[in-house]
């Protein structure tokens, strides 16, 4: 049977990876992946992370089997750190999932069971797994406008019209922060016009938080998520912590249903804990348990919270160093927005050729929509980016 295989498309960030692995010059900038790289160009493991991990060592005694839905203090810490007060816990069905990937399955899993002909209404761009698993689940993806080439920031006119068609049933899938390929944001207001909308069109939102902590601060980040949360009737939040908390590889994750309504919350976990044993049975539970043992140790969540905090300046001071030289270089401020996004990603607003030169000229390695990853910058590197892009004329 296996002869009836289809090969499917090949994950294009995994594909320039691999090109960048292979080109064999020294001067090289790989800004492709998503991963955080300090200026030594090192993904390091949190001080926090690893001191939890010498602790739980010394205390753990059993690997056996946890909940379904993880264990519940990891959840309860992560409801926190996501929410804070803004909804009663109560309110809040949460479980454990491989990564943020597995949450985003996990809720367009529970979309469709709920909804069974669900559309999702995604940005135009988004992470391109979730189109990738919207298409591998068979889910109508409707694409809404998001991103203005001219100003790149959000074209909040065109979203609005846009989500404005989606109903009740239907889904609107939002990047909580540090938007994934672009880097444009929405504001406070802009949320507030957007949860307006939702409550008008009675469509479900769907918030995917894989970078809180890496925009504006911890909570700053979160705002978005929080002001939906509190003001739609039910929401879902799939929220990662292998950015934030540098562990990509344990794949810790959460999905949370909020409802207003605590008798349904009831509902809700029990099809969160059905679609985690349907789907892998027993969440991975090292990196969740270490994330616990990080935010209720209040010296390690200091800890913490420091070098986040350092990881996230370090990614502005590049931002900043990159936009000023840009200014500098072509005497014009059209870079000027690249201050001005947030998170680990910009799009510059290349062409797939100008990306291309970029690559041959300087071995700057961008995904071809022209996104790159700022943290793959660093002090000396950032004006190898500028010659490059002013080569290509971008
Ligand atoms: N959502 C978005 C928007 C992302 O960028 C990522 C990471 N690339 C994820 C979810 C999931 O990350 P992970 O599965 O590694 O936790």
């Amino acid at each position: 049977m296996f002869e009836t295989l289809k090969e499917q498309p090949a994950d294009k960030i995994l594909m320039l990876m691999q090109a960048y692995k292979e080109d064999p010059r020294e001067q090289k900038v790989d800004l492709g992946v998503g991963v955080y790289k300090d200026p030594q160009g090192r993904t390091p493991i949190m001080r926090a992370i690893k001191a939890a991990e010498k602790q739980l060592w010394e205390v753990e005694e059993t690997k056996a089997y946890t909940g379904l839905a993880g264990d519940p203090a990891y959840g309860d810490a992560m409801v926190n750190l996501v929410l804070g007060d803004a909804v009663p816990r109560s309110n809040v069905a949460a479980a454990a999932t491989p990564g943020g990937t597995g949450a985003v399955r996990q809720g367009f899993d529970l979309a469709r069971m709920a909804s069974p002909g669900v559309r999702v209404f995604h940005s135009d761009p988004t992470w391109p797994n979730h189109l990738s698993i919207l298409g591998h689940m068979g889910i109508e993806k409707v694409p809404y406008r998001y991103f203005d080439d001219e100003t790149r920031g959000v074209d909040f006119d065109g979203m609005m019209e846009d989500i404005g068609k989606a109903g009740k049933g239907d889904v609107v899938l939002l990047h909580g922060c540090c938007h994934n390929p672009t880097g444009a944001n929405l504001n406070p207001s802009q949320w507030k016009a957007v949860i307006d909308l939702l409550l008008e069109t009675g469509a479900t939102p769907m918030i995917d938080i894989a970078y809180q902590g890496f925009g504006d601060g911890l909570d700053a980040d979160a705002e978005g998520v929080r002001m939906v949360a509190s003001s739609v009737p039910e929401c879902l939040i799939a929220a990662s912590c292998s950015k934030n908390f540098g562990i990509y590889r344990e794949r810790t994750g959460i999905l949370m249903a909020v409802c207003n309504d605590p008798a349904k919350q009831k509902l809700n976990q029990q099809t969160l804990n059905y679609l985690n044993r349907q789907n892998f049975s027993f969440p991975p539970d090292h990196g969740a348990r270490l994330v616990t043992m990080v935010l209720n140790d209040p010296e390690l969540r200091g800890d913490w919270a420091a070098e986040l905090e350092d990881v996230r300046l370090t990614m502005l001071g590049l931002r900043e160093q990159l936009a000023a030289e840009l200014q500098r270089l072509t005497g014009s401020d059209r870079f000027g927005f690249l201050a001005q996004h947030r998170g680990m990603f910009s799009r510059l607003g290349a062409t797939p050729e100008q990306v291309e030169a970029m690559r041959e000229s300087h071995g700057i390695y961008m995904v071809g929509d022209s996104r790159f990853n700022v943290a793959g910058l660093n002090k000396d590197t950032v004006p190898v980016l500028v010659e490059a892009i002013v080569k290509a004329g971008v």
